[in-house]
């Protein structure tokens, strides 16, 4: 095992700068951790920490600089890979009256993303195949997530809301990162336990400042290792592919659709909800148009518009599709589940609104509620 001091990701920091790659990572900004561009050391949100429940989130201070002692905030890596709003084409006329095409925006940069936890790798993981393992590859997309250099940081303090054990997605990382890091603060100790999961890891790895694990420092690892998994604030009830398959008339859709406010916030902050509409914007001349396309959700109206109308005009109905695609029909479409068990759509939902509590109650009460024309 080896182990460096937390000043070492100023080092990191610099090194991944020099090696020309645009640096992301946690840092405080009004009231949260956000992801954002990193100049160094003091750009971690160094003794913060955070406290999740449904429809809550605050930030406080720990008693300790714990460079990663918070959990995840409002934003994902999403915003990096695939960003709320971006250009994929322009169409411009040619004086001679032809149309010719250019990108809709600039190559992006290569970037490193310090601080991914290992529910967010899991994400990644998810929209790669979404994105990049489909009949058709998402390009734009491709060249975002292409060379993106992933230093994951393992959780050794789940948050409320967290049920990444249930997903089988956390709370260490063991594949799919360039370097892992374990934070481990106690009495008398401070240090990053670092491992490479890729060649570009080791390389870095051995430009690092580091060394081997004392007998102590191995141990304090070991245990959070194995004591974080049973801190999950939440816990999935079991797989619920079959269970919300089968309880398409069930009345807790409504029930739960009375509180919800079809805002959107859950899909929005969702690590691995990919919805997007597009939009045609011709400029007053006719001489240019763009193609713009921005995220959207399956809880707007609109979404499912078709000849007619929506054809979910309910909040019951956006809702129910909402968990039966990221719980049950997605493993039919791509083969796991939507859902990495971050937390982020309770902890953001205005009204509190639990992914794990409606599936359990689904769950509690389903038998015999089966089949039927839906909401
Ligand atoms: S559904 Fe909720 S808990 Fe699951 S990945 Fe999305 S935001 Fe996280
Ligand atoms: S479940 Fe919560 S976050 Fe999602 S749309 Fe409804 S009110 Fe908004």
């Amino acid at each position: 095992m080896r182990v460096m001091a937390p000043e070492e990701m100023e080092s990191l920091i610099r090194l991944l700068s020099d090696d020309g790659y645009e640096v992301v990572g946690p840092t405080r900004r009004e009231g949260a951790i956000v992801y954002d561009r990193l100049q160094g050391l003091n750009d971690l949100p160094a003794g913060w920490g955070d406290e999740h429940g449904p429809g809550h989130y605050r930030l406080h201070q720990r008693d300790d600089q714990a460079l990663f002692g918070y959990v995840v905030g409002p934003h994902s890596w999403k915003k990096y890979l695939f960003p709320p709003r971006e250009t994929l084409v322009r169409v411009l006329r040619r004086e001679d009256g032809g149309f010719e095409t250019q990108p809709g925006e600039p190559a992006p940069p290569r970037r490193a993303f310090i601080g991914v936890r290992p529910c967010e790798l899991a994400a990644i993981g998810i929209q790669d195949r979404v994105f990049l393992e489909q009949s058709v590859r998402d390009r734009a997309y491709g060249a975002r997530r292409e060379g993106v250099f992933l230093v994951a940081v393992n959780c050794a303090e789940p948050g409320g809301t967290c049920f990444c054990t249930s997903m089988g997605t956390g709370p260490r990382a063991h594949a799919g990162f360039d370097l892992g890091l374990t934070e481990v603060i106690g009495v008398g100790m401070h240090f990053l336990v670092i491992e490479a999961g890729s060649e570009a890891g080791e390389a870095m790895l051995v430009r690092l400042d580091h060394r081997d694990a004392s007998e102590a420092e191995r141990a304090a690892a070991e245990r959070i290792w194995q004591e974080a998994p049973k801190h999950m604030g939440r816990t999935m009830p079991g797989d619920a592919r079959e269970v919300l398959a089968g309880a398409l008339e069930h009345p807790r859709w409504a029930q739960t659709a009375e509180r919800c406010l079809s805002c959107a916030n859950c899909t929005l902050v969702c690590p691995t909800c990919f919805c997007a509409q597009m939009e045609e914007l011709p400029d007053l001349e006719g001489n240019a148009s763009e193609r713009v396309r921005l995220w959207d959700s399956c809880f707007n109206g609109e979404h499912s518009y078709m000849i007619g109308g929506p054809h979910r005009s309910t909040v019951a109905a956006r809702y129910r599709q909402w968990l039966t695609h990221k719980l049950s029909t997605w493993h039919t479409q791509f083969g796991s589940s939507g859902c990495v068990g971050c937390g982020r759509c309770i902890t953001w939902c205005p009204v509190g609104i639990d992914i794990t509590e409606e599936v359990a109650a689904i769950r509690a009460t389903a038998q015999g509620k089966a089949g039927g024309q839906g909401t």
